[in-house]
């Protein structure tokens, strides 16, 4: 029977129905970071438990680490703790850890991909709500709370309930100077930040076919701020490209069989969706959010929204959204002053999107009232980077170059915004003290729209941007 990627890996994975209804799910990869794991160790330990598949977990350490000195112990005690932790519990399970000695370290969604841990037809959990980003290369990938990261350390299952799956199809071609972030933030600000609930995103259509896998990452990555409990993308020759070679993909002609079988389980073109949605990619402009969540986008050529143009339960969320960041509506977001610009997270700091970024900063200064910082997803991404000279590229324009880490991204390191600043990031999450100061505000864009805010002090198109140094 006709059936999409969702229920073919589902129902491969599906150990038994519990009595609550629910699936038991059988988990193929479990990535584990400092923050959400010691607790989930230290329940473990109390019932006298061992991690079930330690072949299949792998740890790193991103969302605590700092991003300036990485030297060990840190200096931040909660950090220094943390790590700690996570590197005992691994010792104590026999769990392969990324450390930053390893040159494999990274944020948990960078370096999953970029190492062939993740594959197609896996079902993969993480303690971190973006894992839907895996679900780039046509696995389910579920982020997960601490109490089933305990779950998953000691029965490599997961109860879940199915989610029904949208297809959401994008065609057309996009014009230059957007992105594949642009696309996510459109789908989000069209469908709206709760649509999700209840669903898998399936992202289909010739737009998502000519994408890379970073681009792919992207938008699977942001699948969570929709609301949605994963998102995905079947896997095609592209998959099969990216992980061709990569350290945990299989080899030889065992990636030739694999690829066989990763063909056979995208969802078949006559498979039934429970929803389809289609957009017209060439209708995309650069996205900017003006608000206190994802959905909160505008295109950089339109004025903001007026507030009683909408229905009621939405007027009260965006007359708090107006008030919270300073912004009127009917007004444009290019002018907006910003005070911090970071290229970093695992929706933006591969390799791609820091070339994107140098290309538009490259020969010019960021403005003096602006700290701006590049932060690679992975000690990888940086090697890759600094080996075609993007760091002097990003130095040179006065860039912090940052080591490996989450970063700014949530705030839960040094990196911080500070009272009521402005940043330009291309992370994921705009939500009220998400950068780590409860007034701080965060506009999200793509990281070359973060990079022509960095140069030109305030937010501009970067399709027509042209900085002060060159006229
Ligand atoms: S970069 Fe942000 S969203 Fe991504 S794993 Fe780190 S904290 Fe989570």
């Amino acid at each position: 029977m006709a059936a999409t990627l969702f229920q073919k890996v589902w129902d491969l994975h599906a150990v038994r129905r519990l009595p609550n209804g629910q699936t038991q799910l059988y988990v193929g990869l479990h990535l584990v970071h400092e923050v959400t794991s010691p607790q989930a160790f230290d329940e473990l330990r109390e019932r006298g438990w061992r991690v079930r598949a330690p072949e299949r977990t792998f740890a790193t350490i991103d969302h605590i680490v700092p991003t300036r000195s990485q030297v060990r112990p840190f200096a931040d005690g909660m950090a220094e703790t943390m790590t700690s932790a996570l590197e005992r519990n691994c010792r104590e399970h026999g769990i392969r850890l990324f450390d930053l000695a390893s040159g494999a370290q990274g944020i948990v969604h960078v370096i999953g991909p970029e190492l062939g841990l993740t594959q197609p037809g896996l079902t993969i959990t993480c303690g971190d709500s973006h894992t839907s980003t895996h679900g780039a290369f046509g696995a389910l990938a579920f982020g997960i709370g601490t109490s089933q990261v305990r779950d998953v350390l000691a029965s490599q299952s997961l109860a879940m309930s199915p989610p029904k799956v949208r297809r959401i199809e994008v065609n057309g071609r996009l014009a230059p100077h957007v992105y594949a972030k642009d696309v996510i933030l459109t789908i989000i600000g069209r469908l709206g930040v709760k649509a999700g609930a209840g669903f898998a995103y399936e992202y289909a259509g010739d737009t998502i076919d000519r994408m890379s896998m970073d681009e792919r990452m992207t938008i699977c990555n942001m699948s969570i701020e929709g609301g949605a409990r994963a998102g995905y993308v079947n896997p095609d020759e592209t998959t099969f490209a990216y992980l061709r070679g990569r350290r945990f993909a299989p080899q030889g002609d065992a990636f030739d069989r694999a690829c066989d079988w990763w063909r056979s389980i995208a969802s078949d073109p006559d498979a039934v969706w429970d929803d389809v949605v289609k957009l017209d990619a060439a209708g995309i402009a650069p996205t900017v959010t003006w608000g206190i969540n994802p959905g909160q986008s505008v295109p950089i050529d339109l004025p903001l929204p007026d507030p009683e143009s909408v229905p009621d339960p939405d007027r009260a969320g965006m007359h708090e959204a107006f008030e919270f960041m300073g912004l009127r509506p009917g007004h444009l977001m290019t002018g907006t002053r910003i005070d911090v610009a970071f290229i970093g997270s695992c929706t933006n700091a591969r390799l791609s999107d820091l070339r994107e970024a140098a290309r538009v900063v490259s020969g010019h200064r960021v403005s003096p009232h602006v700290r701006a910082l590049v932060v690679p997803g992975s000690q990888a991404v940086r090697a890759a980077a600094e080996r075609e000279g993007l760091d002097d590229v990003f130095r040179s324009a006065g860039f912090d170059w940052r080591d490996a880490g989450c970063s700014m991204c949530l705030g839960m390191n040094p990196d911080k915004l500070e009272g009521r600043e402005v940043c330009a990031s291309s992370s994921n999450r705009n939500f009220k003290g998400r950068q780590g100061s409860p007034t701080g505000r965060t506009l999200l864009m793509s990281p070359a729209m973060v990079a022509a805010a960095a140069v030109a002090g305030e937010v501009v198109d970067v399709r027509s941007w042209t900085s002060p140094d060159n006229g």
